[in-house]
């Protein structure tokens, strides 16, 4: 381990990250960056946390910063507003490509080498499955299981006075309802999961 953050170990470094990146959906592309910045300036996400650098990130997988890039919370700032994607002159699909480094780091988590640091996923997972159950987002459900996964019991019931207050603006719904498409989009995930 390093004591100053701001030199790299290049002990640490594993230069067959890109090209891991460049064989997930969406990743194809990271090689051709050549570090102009103009995704950087277009970037809603930076003006409010310029934490969240996507040409920073990009250089970092490209050198070979695995672990640090999979752990960072930073991955799972993008909003996919595709903002940056028709700016690039390098053609590198910005927000395709955080997606591709956010499913390595998933599956590096799975695997036991990371500890993702952030509840994003775990949100991402609460509305997927109640597109599954219901197809739609029932927001209640989704809000109550994500609560519960990322802050327990306690987190819960620290919001129960506000989820009252939504639920009698009904702005939160007491009960789901189901389209009747729902056969549909349990073959589209049942196909996903083939893939
Ligand atoms: S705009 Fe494209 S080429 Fe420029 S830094 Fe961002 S990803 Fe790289
Ligand atoms: S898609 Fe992501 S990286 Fe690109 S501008 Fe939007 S928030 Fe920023």
């Amino acid at each position: 381990m390093l004591e100053n953050p701001d030199v790299i170990d290049a002990s640490n470094l594993d230069p067959t990250f890109k090209y891991d990146i460049s064989t997930q959906l969406g990743g194809e592309n990271i090689k051709r960056c050549f570090q102009c910045g103009t995704c950087v300036a277009s970037c809603p996400i930076w003006t409010i946390d310029e934490g969240f650098n996507p040409r920073k990130i990009i250089r970092m997988a490209l050198l070979g910063m695995k672990e640090e890039v999979l752990s960072s919370e930073f991955i799972w700032f993008c909003s996919r507003c595709y903002a940056c994607y028709e700016q690039c002159p390098q053609d590198v699909r910005i927000t395709e490509l955080m997606g591709a480094i956010a499913s390595i780091a998933e599956r590096e988590e799975k695997d036991g080498n990371i500890k993702i640091r952030s509840t994003k996923p775990i949100l991402d997972k609460a509305f997927v499955n109640s597109i599954r159950k219901y197809g739609r987002n029932f927001e209640t459900e989704t809000i109550i299981s994500g609560v519960l996964a990322t802050k327990g019991i306690k987190g819960l019931l620290s919001y129960v006075s506000d989820g009252f207050a939504m639920l009698r603006k009904r702005k939160l719904g007491f009960r789901p309802e189901k389209v009747k498409e729902l056969g549909q989009i349990g073959g589209i995930f049942e196909a996903l999961e083939e893939k």
